[in-house]
């Protein structure tokens, strides 16, 4: 797209765009009465204008027909978190059996690294990228600890070349070579959350199986974001949150990916709860764990509805859009931003916003991550004290993340003026 440095051409962008009505079915926040700009859907996507239905729909159903609920009404609870599964499962690239939606993300990589963990003392070993999410970093450290090993022997991580900032993919690869013997898993994120750099799952995948090893996925900031194909690329498992990019809401239910290959394994260790017995039998409450087929088999606790009813408003946009290409608009908005910063460090004749997020979009998803190279805590305040929603970590970073299903490419441009006026 041939971009350009003005209002007017921002607002032709968006005339022209597919998605423009999707915005109204999201809940803007206000600032002084008018939309704030929010750029923040890496972190807490915003509110389905019919979120509250959902919930009220459910807070009827409990208000009339009670415990009935579970099995009477439109939407028995019952069964209420598969009706999630299709729209999951496009999002994530899975067969709808791979997916299932339960508790939140930590606590299903837990739950997921109880089956995919098993170390012993010839593989004991987890390589993961350097600069993980925190609760990544607790998660497999717990778990190494957990099993006898020292997190020092036994995690390996991956950090840049001297001198940058974001991984290349065959220095993850060469890594998984060089620990090949005693490698137990891969564990990365899909998108890191710091530089907002997409991996390359697919090799990735293909070079943990290479070494014999196991290979998972935190898809915190990936699913909803850029394509994924969880089946195709073989993936063992995964797991997301869906309160980010999926604006389920704060705390919202989180959802996990087994892939298939391991339905018929009955080695695969588990911590089973009644909702991932299989149903037909459920209630005959029986001694014994019968698994439920699929993913639905790792299913601990009862549904928490009401979390389910958010993530169910959201789907229905994401279904809603199903046929309009979100990836395509993503690229342009984010590129615009791109676009528009570098033009800033070029008038200003000096690089003062350090984008660190890759420039390759196929490398990307909505977010760039920007090295403020001076005042940084100031111009975050300008921006928010002038309605521009970011975020912020330490120790200069601004997070920017235009998300296609709500942002404009007038928000992008009016961000990018905030941004000049506070260095102004
Ligand atoms: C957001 C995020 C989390 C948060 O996990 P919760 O259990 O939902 O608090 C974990 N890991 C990654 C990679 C994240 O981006």
């Amino acid at each position: 797209m041939n971009y350009q440095n003005s209002l007017a051409f921002a607002s032709e962008q968006d005339a022209l765009d597919p998605l423009k009505d999707f915005r109204s079915r999201f809940l803007i926040p206000q600032h002084h009465g008018k939309d704030a700009i929010y750029l923040c859907g890496n972190s807490l996507g915003l509110q389905p204008a019919s979120a509250g239905k959902y919930i009220t729909d459910q807070l009827n159903t409990w208000q009339n027909l009670a415990v009935e609920g579970w099995f009477q009404g439109n939407d028995p609870w019952l069964n209420y978190h598969k009706q999630l599964s299709a729209s999951v499962s496009k999002i994530v690239g899975a067969n709808e059996n791979e997916v299932t939606v339960m508790n939140s993300l930590t606590v299903n990589l837990h739950l997921l690294m109880v089956s995919f963990y098993k170390p012993n003392t010839k593989r004991f070993k987890i390589i993961m990228e350097g600069g993980a999410f925190p609760s990544d970093q607790y998660a497999m450290e717990s778990q190494v600890k957990f099993h006898g090993f020292d997190p020092k022997d036994a995690i390996v991580e991956i950090f840049p070349r001297e001198g940058e900032l974001t991984l290349h993919t065959e220095d993850i690869i060469q890594k998984i070579n060089e620990h090949a013997d005693e490698l137990a898993l891969v564990l990365f994120a899909g998108i890191n959350y710091y530089t907002g750099q997409f991996f390359d799952l697919g090799a990735i995948t293909r070079a943990a199986h290479n070494a014999g090893a196991y290979v998972g996925f935190d898809l915190a900031h990936a699913a909803g974001n850029v394509p994924l194909k969880l089946h195709d690329w073989g993936a063992d498992f995964a797991c997301w949150c869906s309160y980010k990019y999926m604006n389920s809401g704060p705390g919202g239910i989180s959802g996990i990916f087994v892939h298939e290959k391991h339905f018929e394994n009955k080695e695969l260790d588990r911590f089973a709860g009644w909702w991932g017995y299989r149903e037909d039998k459920r209630f005959l409450m029986a001694p014994g764990f019968d698994a439920a087929a699929g993913a639905d088999g790792w299913q601990v606790s009862t549904s928490p509805i009401l979390l389910l009813a958010l993530f169910k408003a959201s789907m229905a946009i994401f279904d809603n859009a199903g046929g309009i290409n979100l990836r395509a608009k993503s690229m342009a908005l984010t590129g615009y931003m791109e676009f528009l910063i570098n033009e800033f460090n070029l008038q200003h004749g000096e690089e003062v916003f350090k984008i660190i997020t890759p420039v390759n979009p196929q490398e990307r998803g909505c977010q760039l991550s920007v090295v403020c190279r001076q005042n940084a805590k100031a111009i975050f305040k300008h921006l928010a004290d002038n309605g521009v929603i970011g975020d912020w970590r330490e120790p200069d970073v601004i997070r920017l993340s235009p998300v296609p299903l709500y942002n404009s490419f007038t928000d992008v441009f009016m961000a990018v003026q905030q941004m000049a006026a506070a260095i102004k």
